[in-house]
């Protein structure tokens, strides 16, 4: 296949991609056109939880596509019903809906606050977010992301999302009044370049929530289903939110995503909410087949280990080329480059075989498969290490 013979002038140009079509993956590794292999910590953006193209997956797909794949979401079906009640088992939450994006999800969740502002705080809408903070890229979640330029992007913005900063309580006061129904936050900022939020942050502002009567809301998109070692992210900072949102890795790489809420937030009505594709059996099937892996004895053990060895190696590669500090949770984490060579790094780990992502300039940011074997960390870290040598010569 010659890249150059391909009609991809076909496609809309929304980003700037290399002249490379991957073809096949298998667990942490991706092939392209010319039959090259790439070891991937990328994982479609912290999607592949399981790495790509399972046979978990593969094969739950075949057996609900030959059975059933979409009856319409004004019926229930076996698969939703089931990950519906994984999800609420193993979770503080009573109830899910379930969507196709991460964007989607926190559109849900936003509508779900204002409804509960509407029936039970005086009509109150407004709902706290924080600067950098990424929760899709609908137009109302655009607004209520912290993205540096996407107030203008597509301007005018969906009113309501006031911003304060993570981990400094007293700007979120600040901007508390009668109209402020919800906070919401990232419980780690991915896109924003994996900041944590802190345990003594989250439990505050759980206290500050309960005190003026305001929902906690928990974008999981990029932190829950086992990616911070805990099946969700608030478990790692013990908190229970009100309402949190899943995506990426609850489908495995399929689009799947979920709104979850407490029993008492639950205040939906008919009509209120829905769409053609939510909770359709093929995808929930899926899901099932995640979550049936991610909750095997051990699995979550993995995850925090291997995560902490990722930590320990980035922390040495760090010493050794005298780079910033390495941060994260599970697997979740980044290294800090001190100079503005990111993209420059990503472009010659590429060329070499190795796919990693740099979404600040002087940042790289690490999400491989949970189920990612110390090897792979191993040569991911001498891939690493040759192309920030490379970038800097
Ligand atoms: N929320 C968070 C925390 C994310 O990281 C993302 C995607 O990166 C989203 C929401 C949007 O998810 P999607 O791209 O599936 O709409």
């Amino acid at each position: 296949m010659n890249f150059k013979d391909l009609p991809v002038s076909s496609l809309m140009e929304i980003t700037s991609r290399p002249e490379l079509v991957f073809v096949e993956g298998h667990g942490a590794w991706l092939t392209d056109q010319n039959g090259k292999k790439y070891l991937d910590f990328v994982q479609g953006w912290a999607v592949n939880c399981l790495g790509h193209s399972p046979k978990v997956i593969a094969d739950a797909l075949t057996a609900q596509a030959s059975k059933l794949i979409s009856p319409s979401p004004a019926f229930y079906n076996q698969p939703m019903i089931a990950l519906a009640k994984i999800l609420t088992d193993n979770s503080v939450f009573d109830r899910v809906f379930f969507a196709n994006s991460g964007a989607e999800a926190n559109e849900g969740a936003i509508k779900l606050a204002r409804k509960w502002g509407q029936k039970k705080k005086g009509g109150a809408y407004e709902i706290i977010t924080f600067d950098h903070s990424f929760h899709g890229r609908t137009i109302a979640t655009m607004s209520a992301s912290g993205k540096p330029g996407w107030d203008v992007i597509y301007a005018p913005q969906v009113p309501g999302f006031p911003k304060a900063d993570l981990n400094d309580l007293a700007s979120v006061e600040k901007l508390i009044g009668d109209k402020t129904v919800a906070v919401m936050l990232e419980p780690v900022q991915g896109e924003g370049g994996v900041l944590p939020a802190t345990r003594e942050f989250m439990q505050a502002l759980r206290r500050l929530c309960d005190e003026k009567k305001l929902l906690l809301i928990c974008d999981e998109v990029q932190t829950g289903v086992g990616r911070l070692g805990t099946l969700f992210g608030y478990q790692h900072f013990g908190v229970e939110p009100d309402i949190m949102t899943l995506g990426k890795g609850i489908g495995g790489g399929v689009p799947l995503a979920a709104l979850l809420a407490k029993e008492s937030v639950s205040v939906f009505e008919h009509g209120d909410q829905g769409g053609t594709f939510n909770g359709n059996p093929l995808m929930c099937a899926v899901g099932l087949a995640v979550l049936g892996e991610v909750l095997k004895p051990g699995f979550l053990d993995h995850v925090q280990k291997i995560g902490a060895y990722l930590g320990e190696q980035l922390t040495a590669a760090s010493a050794e080329l005298e780079l910033g500090a390495e941060r994260g949770i599970g697997l979740l984490r980044a290294l800090d480059l001190k100079a503005e060579i990111g993209a420059k790094v990503v472009t010659i780990a590429r060329d070499n075989g190795l796919l990693l992502n740099s979404p600040r300039p002087a940042l790289l940011r690490f999400m491989p498969a949970l189920n990612v074997s110390k090897e792979e960390v191993d040569l991911m870290i001498v891939g690493m290490k040759a192309a920030i040598k490379a970038a800097r010569a």
